[in-house]
């Protein structure tokens, strides 16, 4: 039987001079990726698949415009990953390149799955609606068969209990695009909270979803096989996942000796057992979504879950058990002005976490912010590219665009 040959391609954005956005070295590998490369069998129906995978971020050569192509005597599917709204523009050019050259093309990530497309439906490139695990096996018998569906995954977009493959890790080549040999890997998908401007509920729910710590574990043992020198297990709440413990305890067990880091909620500051046995594990930094110094801010974004006044448990504890502490902060809320944000910047080099990052409020598409925001007519921006949280999307009230710009630069 002929082969099916599968692009699977994480797609960049449209910088603000209008070209695509890439680097000579990445952070780290995109998550879904690998992924996604790991539910992909080597052959399906008794065709032989082959499988490549493109980071568009970190290919500075091009020739990977060149596999979008297909191939004479066999099918190709281009599968246009993790798609979130600010590279929805580049991942539509990307379909329409690859379509126009013979390829079957589906998209797929945060925008499709949260997001209206039904106006971009029907004409030649297909979206999932759903989380991979539901979709993937059918959108590869339908391009083996030569034609894709229009849409996957409308009537289901969890998967109830997780079902997750022990994830292959890109290979050495590809590792070498990135700063960082790490590797992302979700034990747990969902979070329970309610921030209005969150779009990880819209997209994994606010069920807290676990793989079996048996196949986190395999694929701990299959990374370090590979030479991954770290791990960031890229669930969103490392400290609501249930299995935790277990897990942490297994990788003790088995003397695996990877270096790990973790996101975690603001409730770590009460969960001294937890960061312990992290450190014993060998996890090197937690990374906590701060946000505001400012409970009311906090309570409007619906982040109750917050206390200003315990985090600086969280940098003491993190400092007792010899992590890490990262504090992500954002900045631009509607009653920030900019001395509330130059007070907020004093209060966090006081806290002294050691790291912070920070970001401009971006009401991301999808989201409850973004409809509120769009009823009362405070969407200013209507280039997609722009909502990537670096830049001002919408009518503050007290601060431009260009205040919100000068203050993050200040921020770091
Ligand atoms: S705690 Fe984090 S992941 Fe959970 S809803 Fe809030 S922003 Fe989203």
């Amino acid at each position: 039987m002929n082969k099916l040959r599968v692009i699977i391609l994480k797609p960049s954005k449209y910088a603000l001079n209008g070209y695509v956005d890439r680097y000579r070295w990445g952070f780290m590998p995109n998550s879904t990726v690998p992924h996604l490369r790991s539910m992909t069998p080597d052959s399906f129906r008794g065709a032989p698949v082959e499988v490549l995978t493109v980071d568009e971020y970190v290919h500075t050569d091009l020739d990977y415009l060149a596999l979008l192509r297909r191939e004479l005597g066999h099918r190709t599917l281009l599968a246009i990953v993790g798609v979130q709204s600010h590279q929805l523009h580049r991942a539509l050019d990307l379909a329409a390149y690859a379509h126009q050259n013979g390829c079957l093309t589906v998209i797929g990530g945060p925008h499709p799955m949260t997001c209206d497309t039904s106006m971009l439906q029907g004409r030649g490139v297909s979206f999932a609606l759903a989380e991979a695990e539901l979709v993937w096996l059918d959108i590869l018998e339908d391009a083996l068969a030569g034609q894709l569906q229009p849409v996957y995954g409308q009537k289901q977009r969890w998967q109830r209990e997780l079902d997750s493959p022990v994830i292959s890790p890109p290979n050495k080549k590809d590792m070498q695009r990135y700063v960082i040999p790490m590797l992302g890997l979700y034990p747990a998908r969902g979070c329970p909270f309610t921030c209005n401007y969150c779009s990880v509920i819209k997209i994994a729910g606010r069920r807290v979803r676990s793989q079996s710590v048996e196949t986190t574990i395999k694929s701990l043992r299959a990374a370090k096989a590979a030479g991954i020198k770290m791990i960031m297990f890229t669930s969103d709440n490392f400290n609501k996942y249930a299995q935790a413990e277990e897990l942490l305890n297994a990788m003790i067990d088995e003397k695996l000796d990877l270096k790990f880091f973790v996101q975690c909620d603001t409730q770590i500051a009460r969960q001294e057992k937890l960061v312990e046995l992290s450190s014993r594990a060998g996890c090197f930094e937690i990374f906590v979504g701060v946000e505001s110094f400012n409970r009311n801010t906090l309570l409007a974004a619906k982040k109750g879950q917050n206390h200003p006044e315990l985090y600086k448990d969280i940098v003491d504890l993190c400092q007792t058990y010899g992590i890490s502490s990262h504090f992500s902060n954002i900045i631009g809320f509607p009653k920030d002005t900019a001395s509330s944000i130059k007070c907020h910047i004093k209060t966090l080099c006081e806290l002294s976490p050691l790291q912070a990052s920070f970001y401009i409020l971006c009401p991301i598409p999808g989201t409850e912010q973004y409809s509120e925001f769009l009823c009362a007519g405070l969407i200013a921006e209507r280039n997609l590219d722009r909502f990537d949280g670096t830049v001002l999307t919408w009518n503050h009230p007290d601060l431009s665009r260009q205040e919100l710009t000068s203050l993050l630069f200040r921020c770091y």
